[in-house]
């Protein structure tokens, strides 16, 4: 307890307390430290924006901008289920549309060219949420880049696919003589051994045996090219061109159904079994030519025969017995 001390006050003529000057002190601390406490407390409520200070129209404004973020969330994972779909289309495209066609893969990098040289976000950069906003309307960007290049390839496609019709009517398809129990198909493409000298030697086609007058059928449409006697081993024959590089081959006959120069749809009657030629027996000798090279024609039957019939058919194409040549 410190001293108490007096002082004449000449207003009242009368001694008065002196207050001490110490305690003032203290109070004055206090009240600043409090001050700045609050100060303090506002300031950090500002910074932090905490809620304690919005107003109902800010508080309902914030709650706007976070359904906005859901909603962009929600609009991001649906463009991602977009992209996978497109991304599948895409491969469907390349690796069996365009390719089944023989048209070139459109490659990745087309297909999701960016958007270089001008910055065509800027006008929604310098926002809170500018990153948000660029970012998915980047991603619609491109997806909307890749639907057009999807849409043009599939209308290219479309006009293959027509053409298609004309190249499958061409392709020589079918068998050139009435086979049902395949019993007449006697000797098939590869080695075999030659019926006159008897020595190993390539033989490029199909040999059918059939009675000498059996009809024979154009394996495709096309344009008969000649139908003459004019070529070594082949004796009287046909060659049928089909386009696209394709052309049929009918050998040994004993008559013509056609001329040189005549169309022919698949299935036509051209021509008569014989043994014209290079021939032991009555038979068609058949072969199948594809830019200028003979190939084997038991991959073209495809389209007449069942599975369990071509399994057959190989079976009996595939035995390496005597050509009828
Ligand atoms: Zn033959």
């Amino acid at each position: 307890m410190s001293k108490v001390k007096y002082f004449y006050d000449p207003d009242t003529l009368s001694y008065r307390k002196i207050e001490p000057k110490k305690s003032r002190k203290y109070r004055n601390l206090t009240f600043f430290l409090l001050g700045s406490a609050i100060f303090g407390l506002l300031g950090l409520a500002i910074i932090l924006n905490t809620p304690i200070l919005n107003t109902p129209r800010e508080l309902s404004l914030q709650r706007e901008l976070k359904n906005y973020e859901l909603q962009f969330e929600l609009l991001d994972k649906k463009m991602e289920q977009m992209e996978q779909v497109l991304a599948n289309i895409e491969d469907r495209d390349n690796n069996i549309y365009r390719l089944y066609f023989e048209a070139n893969p459109i490659p990745e990098e087309q297909r999701r060219a960016g958007f270089g040289g001008v910055n065509r976000y800027k006008s929604l950069e310098g926002f809170n949420n500018s990153e948000m906003i660029i970012g998915t309307t980047k991603r619609l960007d491109i997806i909307q880049k890749q639907m057009v290049i999807q849409s043009k390839s599939l209308d290219e496609i479309t006009k293959l696919a027509a053409e298609k019709e004309k190249l499958l009517a061409a392709i020589p398809a079918i068998q050139p003589i009435s086979n049902d129990r395949l019993t007449r198909m006697a000797s098939g493409y590869g080695w075999r051994s030659d019926p006159f000298t008897k020595a190993r030697k390539m033989h490029w086609g199909m040999d059918f045996t059939s009675p000498k007058g059996t009809p024979i059928y154009a394996s495709g449409d096309g344009k008969v090219t000649r139908a003459d006697n004019n070529s070594s081993g082949y004796g009287k024959h046909i060659r049928i061109e089909h386009g696209y590089g394709y052309m049929s081959l009918y050998g040994h006959l004993s008559k013509y159904n056609v001329k040189a120069g005549q169309r022919v749809k698949r299935g036509d009657l051209i021509g008569f079994v014989g043994s014209t030629g290079r021939s032991e027996a009555p038979h068609l000798h058949y072969e199948v030519w594809k830019d200028g090279d003979r190939i084997n024609p038991i991959n073209f039957y495809y389209g007449s025969l069942t599975a369990e019939e071509f399994e057959n058919m190989l079976k009996y194409a595939t035995q390496e017995n005597q050509s009828l040549d």
